[in-house]
C-alpha cells in the first residue's frame, strides 16, 4: 500500500446472485461500508442484477461494476451487452480480461485492450485483469506473460490518467484456495508499476494495482500489505458479506 493511492476492494460475483439475493447482499455490504471511509468498494453482480443493485446502492458509498462488455457500442451482436448499456444501468466500473474470459471464451490481449478502451468511451472505469497460468509460472514465463498483457493496455492506461485499475490474478490462485506468496505478488506488481512508469512516473504513482486469487478475510491484510498492492479483486469471498467486509476493513487499516 502507498499513501498516494486509496485502497480499492472489488467483488466479482461471477454467475451467482442474479436474482433477489443480489439486492440483499448489496444492502448488507452497503450497510457495512457506511463505517469505512478510507477504502473504495465496488460490487460486480451479473448483468441481470445490475439495475436492481444500482437502486439498492443509491445513496451509499459502494459503486457498481459489471463483469464484461462488448467492444462495440451497439450492433447486431446477439446476447452481448455494450458499455453504454452498462452505464445506463448505473455501472461505473467494468472488469475486463478476467482469466475465465481469456481461457474459457478465448479473449486475446487485443480483444481485452479493445474492451478496456470501449469502457472508457462509455465513461466506465476498467478493471483490467492479467495473470499467468500454472504452466507459465512453472516454466518461468510469469513476467514476460504479464508484461505482454499489460503492453496491450498501456495506451488505454495512459488515456485513463490513473483512473483505470489493473488486477494481477495468477490463474492458478483463482478459486483454488492457493495464494501467491507475498514475494511472488510484490515481484509482479512492482514489474507492472515499473512498466507503467516507463510511460509516465506520475501515471505509475496513481494507477491502482489490485491482487486477486483466493483473497479471504484471514489473508487480506498480508497480501494488501505488499508495497505495490492497492487492494483486491475478490471472487468467492465477495459472496459472503461478512467476509467481504472484513477484507474491506483490512484494506483500510493496512
Ligand atoms: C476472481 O474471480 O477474480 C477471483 C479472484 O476469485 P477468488 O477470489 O474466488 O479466487
Amino acid at each position: 500500500m502507498n499513501a498516494q493511492r486509496r485502497p480499492l476492494i472489488a467483488g466479482n460475483w461471477k454467475m451467482f446472485n442474479g436474482g433477489p439475493r443480489a439486492c440483499d447482499l448489496a444492502a448488507e455490504v452497503a450497510a457495512g461500508v457506511a463505517s469505512l471511509d478510507r477504502v473504495d468498494v465496488v460490487l460486480c453482480p451479473p448483468f441481470t442484477a445490475l439495475a436492481a443493485v444500482a437502486a439498492e446502492l443509491d445513496g451509499h458509498r459502494v459503486e457498481l461494476g459489471a463483469q464484461n462488455l462488448h467492444p462495440r457500442a451497439s450492433g447486431a451482436f446477439t446476447g452481448e451487452v455494450s458499455g453504454p448499456m452498462l452505464a445506463e444501468c448505473g455501472a461505473r466500473w467494468v472488469i475486463v480480461g478476467h482469466s475465465e474470459r481469456r481461457h474459457q471464451f478465448g479473449e486475446t490481449d487485443e480483444l481485452v485492450a479493445a474492451k478496456a478502451s470501449a469502457a472508457l468511451d462509455a465513461r466506465l472505469l476498467p478493471i483490467v485483469c492479467v495473470g499467468e497460468t500454472l504452466a507459465e509460472r512453472t516454466e518461468g514465463h510469469t513476467l514476460p506473460v504479464v508484461r505482454h498483457q499489460i503492453e496491450a493496455v498501456l495506451p488505454m492506461l495512459e488515456r485513463a490518467r490513473g483512473q483505470a485499475v489493473v488486477a494481477y490474478e495468477p490463474v492458478w490462485a483463482i478459486g483454488t484456495g492457493h495464494n501467491a506468496t507475498t514475494e511472488q505478488v510484490q515481484e509482479v506488481h512492482a514489474m507492472i508499476r515499473g512498466q507503467i512508469a516507463r510511460l509516465s512516473a506520475e501515471l505509475a504513482l496513481h494507477t491502482r494495482i489490485l491482487y486477486g486469487g483466493s483473497v479471504k478475510a484471514d489473508n487480506a491484510a498480508t497480501l494488501i500489505g505488499c508495497p505495490d498492492v492497492d487492494g483486491a479483486l475478490v471472487g468467492g469471498a465477495s459472496l459472503d458479506a461478512r467476509q467481504f467486509l472484513a477484507i474491506a476493513r483490512a484494506a483500510q487499516t493496512t
